[in-house]
């Protein structure tokens, strides 16, 4: 398909190749809709088999961010960078410095941060050749309590709605993956007394869970078929899909992972069910909404607080599912496309022009 073509099937605004060959930097930055405020989205390093493959990965995510800051409340647009190389290369002071330049150039109109292959040591090169960065050393720090908390927050909604009670205390969480949101979210669980089993690939986590959290431990690929009342997706994509549905013995899905659904059909699979699912880009916004601290220099608290708004943002999607007669996931892209749209017209007035009567 052609570049063009391809930008418009989704509505992206801007795509920008960089290249600093003797630097060994190739870059690529997508913006998605800038509606709602500057793109926001990370930067993300990777081996990519193609350059096609890099282009399709950061206009799909920045569409991604998009989505995800709207549906937050955020005043963000959607954006997305990707470098193409070796994410394990020592030398990267260069090739973040010309990322910097890169994202210094759209004067604004898209700021980064770290995500997979980048560090917060890497945003500081960028920082030395753009303020448009955000994730750095010493300021908004580990986003994974606040996306846990959100999380958490999510998972009370649908109880609510499924139960008619948001209690997590005697209902039966099953976690996969016990990293870092899924500890917190053990945690926060834990503190409402809920019952817990969780898996990871690495002992040592499951460990300490199963000691600070009185959880049971169970195999990797046991999770799926755990009787619980939710399932708490905490580790990688895609892990809703035709086998796991044939084992899934759960009410509601809520976690923190991304990209949850197979394909998008599973999500209409999940309701024919009976199983209540929390979009995951809904529930996990708390990652953005902590970075988002950082540009509008909120304290920790607002950040949580901001994070517990997830709550009646899930219910009010519940509603809206409901009366439309659509999934979770479908009602979660209309009211963030209906954000956008609102947005969109509010814009329309000029408020200088008004003040003078014209
Ligand atoms: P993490 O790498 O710290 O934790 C993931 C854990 O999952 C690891 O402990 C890993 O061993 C485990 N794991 C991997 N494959 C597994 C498998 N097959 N079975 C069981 N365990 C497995 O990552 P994280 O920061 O906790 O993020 C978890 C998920 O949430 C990711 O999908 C991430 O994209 C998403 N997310 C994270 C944040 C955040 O604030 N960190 C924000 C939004 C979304």
């Amino acid at each position: 398909m052609e570049i063009f073509e391809r930008m418009s099937r989704r509505e992206h605004e801007q795509l920008v190749f960089w290249n600093e060959p003797r630097i060994g930097y190739k870059g690529i930055i997508a913006i998605h809709d800038t509606t709602l405020g500057p793109g926001l989205g990370g930067t993300r390093f990777w081996n990519y088999s193609t350059d096609a493959e890099a282009m399709e990965d950061a206009l799909r995510l920045a569409r991604g961010m998009t989505y995800k800051a709207a549906l937050a409340g955020l005043n963000l647009g959607g954006g997305k960078s990707v470098i193409i190389g070796d994410p394990n290369t020592r030398n990267r002071e260069m090739i973040f410095r010309a990322h910097g330049r890169a994202v210094e150039s759209l004067a604004g109109r898209y700021i980064t941060a770290e995500d997979v292959g980048t560090s917060p040591a890497d945003m500081e090169f960028v920082r030395m050749e753009t303020s448009h960065v955000v994730g750095l050393m010493g300021k908004s720090g580990d986003p994974s309590p606040v996306t846990a908390y959100g999380t958490y927050q999510g998972m009370k909604a649908a109880a609510f709605y499924k139960y008619g009670d948001d209690s997590l205390a005697d209902k039966h969480v099953a976690v996969q993956g016990v990293g870092h949101v899924g500890y917190y979210l053990c945690q926060d669980l834990a503190e409402e007394g809920t019952r817990l089993t969780v898996t990871d690939l690495d002992q040592e986590k499951v460990d300490a869970v199963v000691n600070e959290f009185g959880a049971t431990a169970v195999a990797p690929d046991e999770i799926y078929g755990v009787k619980a009342d939710i399932f708490a997706p905490c580790a990688l994509g895609s892990v809703i899909n035709d086998d796991t549905l044939k084992v899934l013995n759960v009410d509601i899905i809520v976690g923190a992972a991304n990209n949850q659904l197979a394909e998008s059909r599973h999500a209409k699979e999940l309701e024919a069910k009976g199983i209540l699912y929390g979009p995951d880009y809904l529930v996990n916004a708390g990652g953005v909404i902590n970075v988002n601290a950082e540009i509008e220099g909120w304290p920790p608290e607002k950040s949580l607080r901001k994070a517990g708004e997830i709550y009646n943002t899930f219910l009010k999607i519940l509603e809206l599912a409901e009366a439309e007669g659509i999934s979770t996931a479908e009602a979660s892209d209309k009211a963030a496309e209906r954000r956008i749209e609102e947005v969109r017209f509010l814009h329309r007035t000029e408020l200088g022009c008004l003040s003078y009567g014209m």
